[in-house]
């Protein structure tokens, strides 16, 4: 792997099909070589232009002294009981032109059939949820496409050995996707594309706090994830609590952009729903859910709330399974996630620790 330290050229990784085609023009050789190279990093994996075989020996040779492939470089793992694994990756240092350097985290969980890599798309995060450790970060900086990318790459061949079948994205991780959107639809373009790291559109999920405009727009795009909304509250006075972007964008705008929301024939939106102990999870609260989501095609991930370094308490589990109940009882499909990795922090709203913020 190029290491980021020694990164003098132009960084190919994040660059789509077209950009790498210009890039070969600009150095006076065949558009073709772009796909070429395309093909050699996303869909073979290949971060050595050197074991770009399907190049001529030259045209290697010039890219290693003129080029480069900014993988994202593992700090550290956190291996969990459950075979989560937890990175952090370092970012930035060494580009020339030079981004920021930071930390972020990237967690790779195992299934039986399948692997799911959740993935950060900003370093922290300026959205302020009040259950929600990156929120304690700030905004550190946007990710580059290839910073989005670079992660599930990393995350793949680490694991190279003992991958499934079926590869599951989820944008979950540090930052609100839809504050960085033209870089993170760069990199889904990339990710989703069947020619490069060919994850299906059904296995990719972007998670928003409900970025109304970049919602609508989203909506407008050729090749886009699934879409999941962070709900996390049954009425706009408690979501104002928890939630500031609430105070921006509230519940009757955000679900009007849902109902707008053109789905797929096989697809639904997913709600998420952190339940606060004595908070948000209480059997009002769970008819007033079903209000909000009449209507829509739907389904709710209950997430009862780890207790960490954060106010808020545990949920009662009675509660949680009453709340499900209500939910399903009026035909809305609803799911407690269990929250993985959480020996490592990797579960919901605890991607931040010592080295994220050691990093700013
Ligand atoms: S929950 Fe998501 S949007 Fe909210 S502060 Fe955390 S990272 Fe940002």
């Amino acid at each position: 792997m190029s290491s980021q330290a020694s990164i003098a050229g132009v960084n190919v990784l994040g660059k789509s099909a077209e950009e790498l085609r210009e890039f070969m023009q600009a150095l006076g050789e065949p558009a073709y070589r772009g796909a070429q190279i395309y093909h050699a990093l996303y869909a073979e994996r290949r971060f050595d232009f050197a074991a770009m075989t399907n190049l001529p020996a030259a045209l290697r040779e010039r890219l290693s002294r003129e080029a480069a492939i900014a993988l994202p470089q593992v700090v550290r793992r956190y291996h969990s009981a459950d075979g989560t694994v937890r990175y952090v990756l370092a970012i930035g240092a060494g580009e020339s032109g030079s981004a920021k350097a930071a930390n972020i985290e990237t967690v790779f969980m195992p299934e039986e059939n399948r692997q799911t890599i959740c993935i950060s798309t900003q370093a922290g995060c300026a959205v302020d949820c009040r259950f929600c450790l990156t929120a304690t970060l700030g905004l550190v900086r946007n990710l580059t496409a290839g910073e989005i990318v670079g992660q599930v790459l990393v995350a793949l061949e680490d694991n190279r050995a003992a991958l499934k079948p079926q590869t599951n994205i989820v944008l979950m991780g540090q930052g609100e996707p839809l504050l960085n959107y033209d870089a993170v639809m760069a990199a889904l373009r990339i990710l989703l594309d069947p020619n490069a790291i060919s994850i299906s559109p059904k296995h990719a999920t972007l998670s928003t706090s409900g970025i109304v405009p970049s919602i609508e727009r989203m909506a407008r795009e050729k090749v886009r994830p699934k879409l999941a909304i962070s709900l996390n509250a049954s009425s706009d006075e408690q979501r104002d609590k928890i939630m500031p972007i609430n105070r921006k964008y509230p519940l009757e705008k955000l679900l009007g952009a849902c109902r707008n929301y053109p789905l797929r024939p096989w697809e639904h939106l997913t709600f998420e729903y952190v339940l606060l102990g004595g908070f948000n999870d209480s059997p009002d609260d769970a008819r007033r859910v079903v209000k909000l989501l009449a209507n829509l095609r739907a389904k709710v991930n209950l997430i009862p709330w780890n207790p960490g370094d954060l106010p808020y308490e545990k949920p009662d589990a009675k509660r949680v399974a009453e709340f499900r109940a209500i939910l399903a009882d009026k035909d809305l499909p609803a799911f407690v996630r269990d929250s993985r990795g959480q020996d490592v922090m990797a579960a919901c709203g605890q991607l931040a620790l010592a080295e994220s913020a050691a990093a700013l």
